[in-house]
C-alpha cells in the first residue's frame, strides 16, 4: 500500500468552514447554489458523496449537532441571564426559530464538514479523481516512487482526453 500524507483536520475543517471542497481548497467547490450541488468539486474532480450511498446522513449528524448545540446554548445563556424570572414563551419562541433557521444557514457547511471529517479518516485514492485533475490536486499524497510509476506508465493514460468525445 502506498503511503498517502493525509492533510491535517484543522487544515481540512477551515477550507470546510469557508465553504471550499475540503480536499483542494477550490473556492466553488461543488456549489451550484446554497442548496444545490454538482457531483465533483469544479477544481480537482473529487466526488461530493465519495461515492458512499449513507454520505449525506453524515452531514445530516452534522445539521443536527449544530442545531441542537444552538439551541442548548441559547437556552442555557438566557436562562442563566434572566434566572430566576425567565420567560419561558419568548424563549421557546426564539429556540424554535433557531432550530428551524440553523439548518438552513448551515446547509452547504454541514456537507463540507462531513468531507472534511471523512477526507481525514479516509484519505482520498488517486481514483476518486478525473483523469484530468492536475497531478498537484491528487492525493499529494503521491511519493516520489509513485510518481516515477506514473510516469512509466504513461501509456496507459496515453488518450483518456479522448474517451469523452464519443459516448457510446
Ligand atoms: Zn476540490
Amino acid at each position: 500500500m502506498s503511503t498517502l500524507s493525509r492533510l491535517t483536520l484543522p487544515r481540512l475543517v477551515a477550507r470546510a468552514l469557508l465553504r471550499r471542497c475540503p480536499w483542494c481548497a477550490g473556492k466553488k467547490a461543488w456549489f451550484r447554489s446554497w442548496f444545490r450541488r454538482y457531483d465533483r468539486c469544479r477544481t480537482c474532480g473529487l466526488r461530493w458523496n465519495r461515492g458512499q450511498d449513507g454520505f449525506e446522513l453524515g452531514a445530516m449528524t452534522v445539521a443536527v449537532v449544530i442545531t441542537g448545540g444552538s439551541v442548548m446554548l441559547f437556552l442555557s445563556i438566557s436562562i442563566a441571564v434572566s434566572y430566576p424570572d425567565f420567560q419561558v414563551v419568548p424563549m421557546a419562541l426564539i429556540g424554535a426559530v433557531i432550530a428551524l433557521v440553523m439548518p438552513v444557514l448551515t446547509y452547504p457547511f454541514t456537507q463540507t464538514l462531513w468531507s472534511a471529517f471523512d477526507l481525514r479518516v479516509h484519505p482520498p485514492t488517486q481514483e476518486e479523481f478525473l483523469p484530468d485533475t492536475p497531478v498537484e490536486l491528487l492525493p499529494v499524497a503521491l511519493t516520489k516512487a509513485e510518481e516515477a510509476r506514473a510516469v512509466k506508465a504513461t501509456d496507459m493514460w496515453a488518450s483518456p482526453s479522448g474517451q469523452g468525445e464519443k459516448p457510446s
